[in-house]
């Protein structure tokens, strides 16, 4: 059996006959950048993220950039996030010149530690970026008490968290803003980049919008210096059609999750294990083991491939170790060592995953 990490071909072949004509109605309609499959998207994707604000743009690194930009973050403030993201956390972060201050995660979800951000908040704090990672969506009510209290700004990064829930509501219907990521590889992909940042407020909306097109108010007219962070209306077009699937998608990857943890977790491995009503989308699907290495290379011998999300944390990568400020992050250390990732995307069926699971218990130690 070969079972790829991620199986885009299953999920486009499914679509192929929908794709093409996408293609055709581009180029019958010539609608390039911003035009009418953008507008559907923004209008169906606020249905997944509480009826807010919806701003489609070029990536998810962008999507960040344009919440902290439009919610006034800039030079000198201080950002606490984890340091077990992905990069363009960080990134985006440092690209209005303000500070990341990482703190460690939990060790059930991956999360941020809640209990950890407030002793991290000085008079520089302006905001808290929790990382909803795997697809788990952050302990939010917590995180919405404390910015409350210390009146910072929330954005969620929820580039891995498409229609992830809490009894709350979904991913992205929680902070201040929340950016998404539509990267081929997410649970909700383009063929190509893409992006959406969604907001509360429609002031902070509007802003975005204009900060990613150049700062028009007008073809002509530029109110602000701004920036070419548009979204292709092809891409707008591929995600309206793929958004319709996203439900599907999510319940399949919910049950190859299932299928993983009831393998697994008799065994004693530690799995992401979230609070009781937490429902999350399993962009990832991660588990511990003490030998690695043996592990990923046994099962690509079976034919199965594997990730690891992420083996060098923020505060250890030669671009941020010396940008960031961050004290000690145990949970975060021992944990980089030891996951590894299995294939949960999309189309993967029960069959395929118990084969995963078998070969997995072959060779994991706890
Ligand atoms: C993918 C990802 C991003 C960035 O998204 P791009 O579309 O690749 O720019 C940001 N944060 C996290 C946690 C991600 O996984």
């Amino acid at each position: 059996m070969q079972i790829p990490f991620v199986n885009l071909t299953r999920q486009n072949n499914e679509l192929e006959e929908s794709l093409v004509n996408i293609f055709r109605e581009i180029i019958s309609t010539k609608s390039y950048i911003g035009g009418p499959y953008l507008d559907e998207f923004e209008s169906s994707f606020s249905n997944i993220v509480g009826k807010r604000h919806v701003v489609g743009c070029s990536n998810g690194t962008t999507a960040l950039f344009l919440a902290l930009d439009s919610l006034g973050i800039c030079e000198g403030d201080e950002v606490i996030t984890t340091s077990h993201t992905f990069a363009a956390t960080a990134e985006a972060i440092l690209h209005v010149r303000a500070v990341p201050v990482l703190i460690d995660i939990c060790a059930n979800d991956y999360n941020i530690d809640v209990n950890k951000i407030e002793a991290s908040i000085t008079p520089k704090t302006k905001a808290i970026i929790p990382v909803h990672i795997y697809g788990t969506v952050c302990n939010m009510p917590e995180i919405q008490k404390i910015a409350k209290k210390h009146n910072l700004v929330v954005i969620e990064d929820a580039a891995q968290a498409h229609m992830a829930e809490l009894k709350e509501g979904y991913a992205g219907t929680f902070g201040d803003a929340a950016a998404f990521s539509f990267y081929p590889g997410k649970n909700l992909g383009a063929m190509g980049d893409a992006g959406a940042v969604v907001f509360k407020k429609e002031e902070h909306a509007t802003l975005a919008r204009k900060l990613a097109n150049h700062g028009r108010s007008d073809k002509y007219l530029h109110d602000i210096p701004g920036y070419n962070f548009r979204m292709d209306d092809i891409q707008a077009a591929i995600l309206n059609l793929k958004l319709k699937k996203l439900k599907e998608w999510t319940e399949n990857r919910r049950k190859i999750a299932a299928i993983y943890d009831n393998h697994l977790k008799p065994k004693g491995f530690k799995v992401i294990n979230p609070d009781k009503g937490n429902k999350p989308c399993y962009h990832l699907y991660v588990v511990e083991v003490s030998n690695r290495n043996e592990v990923v290379s046994y099962l690509k011998n079976k034919g199965i491939v594997t990730g690891i999300h992420y083996p060098v944390p923020i505060h250890k990568q030669p671009a941020f170790s010396n940008v960031s400020s961050y004290k000690e992050l145990p949970v975060t250390d021992n944990i980089v060592e030891r996951i590894v990732s299995l294939p949960v995307c999309g189309n993967i069926n029960q069959e395929e995953a118990k084969y995963v699971a078998d070969c997995f218990l072959e060779i994991a130690k706890i």
